[in-house]
């Protein structure tokens, strides 16, 4: 199974704003079985995030995760890139009107906006791809959206961290397989990685795993993480490497 993500915001490309949450939904995705093959990270401009989207969809992920540039502002053209790289109108979705409203005059009454009318600023967040179902945003305004595009699950979550978490978790991973990969941090005795890349190389060949080597420096321990979709093959890949003169510690 495999996966994509895209991060949006000019933020990202200047540095100013570390792209933590690629890191974040790769990790659940990673969980959940999928193999991450590309993050790619455009900023906040339709033509790009349109050309990148449909690049993506080219190469027929199970699921693309798209992050970032759904708020209220000018440069928030996320859903509006989305929806003309699927081809597709840009919709009210007035359920999430509804829900806009509701969020601001909230926000309105616990004292912390002094406006809770809808303006367009506001209204902008509830247009979504047509067909798309909308996704619940329970830490902000702006609704994520889910679209199936041939084939392809299309997640489409904000990029504050704290609500593209929140979506993820309750929307995007319930509507994913139950598949999982399991990871085992080790330690391999060995002070130089040239002579552990021949072992794993044989291993990767017999095993279904997947294996990544992190160098602690030389004269160090070697940290390797195997994943893999059972304990089982965790267990006969390490066994083997050790069969090949390699010594592991858990963990690190
Ligand atoms: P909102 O509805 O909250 O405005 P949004 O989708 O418009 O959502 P952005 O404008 O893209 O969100 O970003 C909001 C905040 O989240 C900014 O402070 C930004 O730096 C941060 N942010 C955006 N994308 C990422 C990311 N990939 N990693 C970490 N922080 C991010
Ligand atoms: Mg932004």
């Amino acid at each position: 199974m495999f996966a994509e993500i895209l991060t949006i915001g000019d933020e990202l490309l200047t540095g100013n704003t570390v792209d933590s949450n690629s890191a974040f939904i790769a990790q659940k995705l990673t969980e959940r079985g999928y193999w991450v093959r590309r993050k790619t990270t455009v900023g906040d401009d339709v033509e790009e995030i349109k050309a990148v989207v449909r690049e993506i969809l080219a190469r027929k992920p199970e699921v693309l995760v798209i992050s970032g540039g759904l708020g209220p502002t000018h440069d928030d053209v996320t859903m509006l890139a989305v929806a003309k790289a699927l081809g597709k109108d840009f919709v009210l979705c007035e359920e999430c009107l509804e829900r806009i409203k509701a969020f601001y005059r909230e926000l309105y009454e616990k004292g912390l906006i002094d406006d809770p009318e809808l303006n367009e600023a506001r209204k902008k967040m509830a247009y979504l791809p047509e067909g798309a179902e909308p996704l619940e945003n329970t830490e902000g305004a702006a609704p994520g959206a889910y679209i199936e595009h041939e084939g392809v699950k299309i997640f489409v979550l904000p990029g504050m961290p704290r609500e593209m978490k929140a979506m993820l978790e309750r929307e995007v991973l319930p509507r994913l397989g139950e598949g999982k990969f399991i990871q085992r941090k080790l330690l391999a005795e060995i002070t130089d990685e040239s002579k552990l890349a021949p072992v794993l190389i044989e291993a990767l060949k017999r095993f279904r795993v997947r294996i990544h080597s992190s160098p602690k420096g030389f004269g160090k321990y070697i940290g390797i993480i195997i994943f893999g979709e059972s304990e089982g093959e965790i267990e006969r890949a390490k066994a083997f490497m050790e069969s090949r003169g390699i010594k592991f510690e858990e963990g690190w």
